[in-house]
């Protein structure tokens, strides 16, 4: 993947495309994020006096869950990324692809969100909050057993096991 030969680099650069399927950044089975195709990669590669630049553009479609309301949620993955690679004269080749990956990897959304302020699901009654009332507010002697200032660090999956 990615693999760029030196002396194929014309004056003025060249412009590759590739994919990078989910599993080769390690989402198969993750399963809070999914893409529904290979991300698209799309690369400006040129060769400058003792190196090689490389300016790539990764986009991709994804669907997820909220963290906070576990509802689906779909976006788009638009990720900038340069990079550059020493090169000398006996250097054949440069290896873009890797790099591109880790950068992928290092910048995928953590958290998703459905909305900016999801209310999120109660810990104590279970209510989804975007469209229903807590119910365990009248009864304040129930203290529920998790926090809900967890919220930004609530995993969906172990609440889907939960309800499975
Ligand atoms: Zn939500
Ligand atoms: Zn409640």
């Amino acid at each position: 993947m990615f693999k760029i030969i030196v002396k194929d680099i014309k004056p003025g650069g060249i412009d590759v495309h590739e994919t990078i399927a989910a599993e080769e950044i390690g989402l198969a089975k993750e399963d809070y994020m999914h893409f529904t195709a290979p991300l698209d990669v799309a690369a400006h590669i040129e060769r400058l006096k003792n190196m090689v630049a490389a300016q790539a553009q990764i986009t991709g479609h994804y669907e997820s869950f909220c963290s906070r309301c576990l509802e689906p949620v779909e976006g788009d993955l638009n990720q900038g990324y340069d990079a550059s690679f020493p090169i000398n004269p006996a250097t054949e080749f440069v290896e873009v692809g890797e790099d591109i990956r880790q950068e992928v990897i290092l910048n995928l959304p953590t958290i998703v969100l459905c909305k900016e302020d999801c209310q999120g699901i109660c810990p104590g009654c279970g209510a989804s909050l975007n469209t229903e009332p807590c119910r365990c507010k009248k009864d304040k002697s129930k203290r529920p057993k998790s926090s809900p200032e967890k919220g930004d660090t609530y995993r969906p999956f172990e609440k889907l096991k939960d309800i499975e």
